[in-house]
């Protein structure tokens, strides 16, 4: 057996990622035998390109994936993307925009044309850095949500909902983007506090000259399409003016004074100007009224010809004059600073204006009530648990779903308009005449569905609804789903009502809700802080491997995870720490492999299979949990404290049952294979093979605890190895001696550890470096000894002669350590933020630092 003197991840990772496909090894069957389990991607953008947040959620997936597929479940692990509406055309937009074409000219068929052409072009990235980085996915199944099989189930539920009376048309007030020029569902907007004004107005009361009611608004603009003033009815101050009407300044129009509740006594003057084409709850005030709606602002954010002298003005241009105007005139009461939550569109930033426009709208009331219900009864549940309450909040407090948008990419909406009788027709296939007045004149709606709309079909369209699939038997429900909080509501609730409404059944059973990935500080990563990892950037450096270990390290359920070079550095020192085990294993078992692997085993070769067991037992049940830190942790511990640092150093000693140490060796491959698939495909290979054994080590079996192989005797045993090696080994750090260095002493004893102590003296001295006599009595006192419950050791330290320039240099190095701790102490930021426990171990090392540096002096 040969193995390349290096660890060089960039020469076997793209290989194995190749040959994995090409070998169908993460091809699913319905037919395969084993339980169930079966998870589909959260669909990317197919304008993408993999992020380290992407890189998490793969690799979680994968390790849990990878593992079902090792304890021989019929295992599927579906891909796809997700056509991302108004994120794709905005790209393919922008583009033509640097070609100096404006896509409103190119028309919608040649634009759609053009975002294809762009799909089938770089529509793949994401999909070539999944199969780079090893994501263990089906791709025979990848899907893409405007496959035409995903596109006629989307129609079947657009039909079908519109049948049920769960969809319909509206005129609604919604949330406008001016530069998108869509509406956006109430997700699609963020909110932020922002500083504004409270613009006091004076309206006068027509036919009582000298009184006047006083509106506060924020948006003093929408006045010129006020068609109303409200007080309220228990509001004695106003009363009177019941029935009266008021003048509107700058428009000089007449409008009524209406009693209703949108006035509030205790809020301004306990009076309100009524906008109903501009504000939502005007909206519904105008409609409680009969008040007419005069629409000021179009559907570019400018003034319309309603707006009188302002007409064709932006917006905020025309605040200001109407602002300036009213002082002019007087009517300018008082201005306040106000703090005002300000809604975004997601995507561009721009101010959303509320504007009353014809939408499609699903009634989510009855859907939400059946996604509750499942979530109650425990059907489906969320990992951590707290995230349940977010999703009920949701939940209960859901509002109908706008689902059109006025964009060209994506599911056309399947209803026809006729021209001649307005007949909205919603049908399954195109119609060619209208039912009501057998017009043949009929267009289809211009609108595209959410991009949400499709991907909330996902678990079930991806296998084959609406027809009847074998896929779609055998894979639906899922059995998890582990995706990120931000897209709980947009997703993950969607899906559920949906799965609900047209399966009959829930669409997962688990929903793992995994972390943010933050830097070294602790922040979030983003393009204009310059903090971002590119997955791509550090698997080439460190080898995919690492990376993933670096990120499992962190990932605890319910925090975030810290990803840092370090951590990067430290897990590629990890995977070659287990290449230089695999290259001395190797090296040693040399030709007689089979015939060593017979050996009776020898005390070290019961202790690492005992360990072995424990840490399957562990890894098994983390993985089972979520709890990707803990087998991160464990199989770390394992490879690098037990294999590497004990049983091989033992095995040096021996020099005997090599066969023992491969065995041990690929028991631990496996255990390690989700974690760390490319490192220990590439090892695996090299080992002998039985015949019928499995191609790949993602297809043998993962490794399970068995209370047989536990071995406390030999862990005995080891253990008092381990603790006569590490008393030599402190006294010989503490008295600075080069590890090497051949020394002498005593191991005086007055347990039963003695005589096991003895029984491994060659193991002892030789792994120490020392010449021992074991004594069973008392030990004198002597200055150079270590004690633990079992043994006293006293060691033979020659005296050194004091090096000044080592000497200086530790001074330097203590100096920069307490300056160090200090800066870490006097950082409020850092104190705040930093757990007690951290900030009580700084404490503790600074006072190290101090003392150790008051000796030196
Ligand atoms: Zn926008
Ligand atoms: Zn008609």
């Amino acid at each position: 057996m040969q193995i390349e003197k290096v660890y060089e991840p960039q020469r076997f990772e793209p290989h194995w990622a190749q040959w994995w496909i090409d070998s169908n090894i993460f091809r699913a069957s319905p037919g395969n035998p084993g339980r169930v389990f079966s998870l589909v991607i959260p669909p990317p953008n197919v304008t993408g390109v993999l992020h380290i947040g992407h890189m998490l959620e793969h690799t979680e997936i994968d390790v849990t994936v990878r593992w079902h597929r090792m304890l021989g479940d019929n295992t599927l692990w579906l891909p796809g993307t997700d056509h991302a509406g108004i994120a794709t055309q905005m790209v393919v937009a922008r583009q033509l925009k640097e070609e100096g074409v404006n896509y409103r000219d190119l028309g919608r068929e040649k634009f759609e044309e053009r975002v294809w052409q762009w799909k089938a072009q770089s529509g793949d990235t994401i999909k070539r850095q999944m199969i780079r980085l090893g994501a263990s996915c089906d791709w025979s199944r990848e899907r893409f949500t405007l496959d035409p099989g995903l596109s006629r189930a989307v129609r079947e539920v657009f039909v079908s909902l519109y049948e049920r009376g769960l969809l319909y048309r509206g005129e609604y007030m919604v949330n406008w983007c001016p530069n998108c020029l869509t509406a956006l569902s109430d997700l699609e907007v963020t909110h932020a506090e922002t500083a504004g004004h409270l613009w006091h107005i004076a309206y006068p009361v027509n036919g009582m000259p000298g009184r006047v009611l006083t509106v506060a608004t924020t948006r003093p603009e929408t006045m010129l399409g006020d068609t109303a003033v409200a007080i309220n009815a228990k509001d004695a101050r106003y009363l009177d003016l019941h029935g009266r009407t008021v003048q509107l300044p700058l428009m000089d129009r007449e409008i009524p004074i209406i009693l209703d509740d949108l006035a509030d006594p205790q809020f301004g003057t306990g009076v309100v100007k009524v906008t109903p084409a501009h504000d939502p709850n005007d909206f519904e005030a105008g409609k409680r009224h009969n008040l007419p709606k005069i629409q000021v602002i179009d559907d570019h954010g400018r003034m319309t010809a309603a707006a009188g002298p302002y007409a064709n003005l932006d917006r905020f241009e025309a605040r200001r004059r109407v602002v300036a105007e009213l002082e002019k005139s007087g009517a300018l009461v008082k201005i306040e600073d106000y703090k005002l939550n300000v809604g975004r569109c997601d995507r561009c930033k721009t101010v959303v204006e509320p504007l009353i426009s014809t939408q499609w709208f699903v009634k989510t009331k009855p859907l939400a009530e059946k996604a509750i219900a499942v979530v109650e009864s425990g059907e489906i549940g969320f990992v951590p648990a707290n995230w349940t309450k977010t999703y009920y909040e949701w939940m209960y407090n859901i509002r109908d779903w706008c689902v059109s948008r006025q964009l060209w990419w994506g599911h056309r909406i399947p209803a026809w308009h006729c021209s001649e009788c307005k007949e909205t027709i919603v049908a399954r296939e195109t119609p060619t005449t209208c039912p009501r007045c057998g017009s043949g004149e009929l267009k289809q709606d211009t609108d595209v569905l959410d991009t949400w709309f499709s991907s909330g079909l996902w678990p079930f369209s991806t296998l084959g609804w609406p027809d009847k699939t074998e896929d779609l038997a055998k894979y639906y429900p899922t059995t998890l789903l582990i995706t990120g909080f931000d897209i709980l509501f947009f997703w993950v609730a969607r899906m559920v009502m949906l799965g609900c409404e047209f399966m009959g059944e829930i669409p997962f059973r688990t929903v793992y809700i995994h972390g943010l990935v933050r830097d070294a500080d602790r922040q979030k990563m983003s393009k204009t802080k310059g903090n971002v990892i590119d997955p791509l950037v550090v698997t080439e450096k460190y080898g995919t491997d690492a990376v993933r270990m670096a990120l499992l390290q962190g990932a605890a359920p319910g925090t975030d995870i810290v990803l840092t070079e370090e951590r990067m550095e430290s897990s590629r020192a990890f995977a070659n720490k287990i290449w230089n085990a695999a290259r001395f294993l190797f090296m040693n078992v040399g030709e007689g492999a089979a015939a060593a692997s017979a050996a009776e085993p020898s005390i070290e070769d019961r202790w690492i299979v005992s360990r072995l067991n424990a840490a399957a037992e562990t890894a098994n049940r983390a993985i089972e949990q979520y709890r990707y830190h803990e087998v991160a942790q464990e199989l770390w511990k394992f490879f690098w404290h037990e294999f590497c640092d004990w049983y091989l150093e033992l095995k040096k000693v021996s020099g005997t049952g090599w066969g023992n140490a491969v065995a041990a060796f690929e028991t631990a491959l496996r255990l390690l294979h989700p974690a760390m698939p490319f490192l220990t495909e590439e090892l695996w290979q090299r080992l002998e093979r039985k015949p019928g054994d499995p191609t790949s080590i993602a297809l043998a079996a993962y490794p399970q605890y068995d209370p047989a192989l536990a071995d406390p005797d030999a862990e005995r045993e080891i253990a008092v190895v381990q603790e006569a090696v590490t008393l030599a080994r402190t006294l010989r750090t503490e008295a600075k001696l080069d590890p090497k260095q051949q020394l002498q002493g005593v191991l005086y004893g007055r347990t039963a550890a003695l005589a096991i102590a003895q029984r491994h003296a060659d193991a002892i001295q030789k792994i120490a470096r020392v010449t021992l006599e074991f004594k069973n009595e008392e030990a004198p006192k002597a200055a150079v000894m270590r004690s633990t419950v079992d043994f006293d050791m006293v060691l033979d330290i020659p005296k050194v002669a004091e090096d000044p320039v080592r000497k200086q240099k530790e001074r330097e190095q203590l100096e920069k350590n307490i300056a160090n701790s200090r800066r870490q102490l006097g950082d409020e930021v850092f104190l705040s933020k930093a757990p007690t426990k951290v900030v009580d171990s700084i404490r503790a090392k600074l006072a190290d630092y101090e003392a150790q540096l008051a000796k030196m002096v």
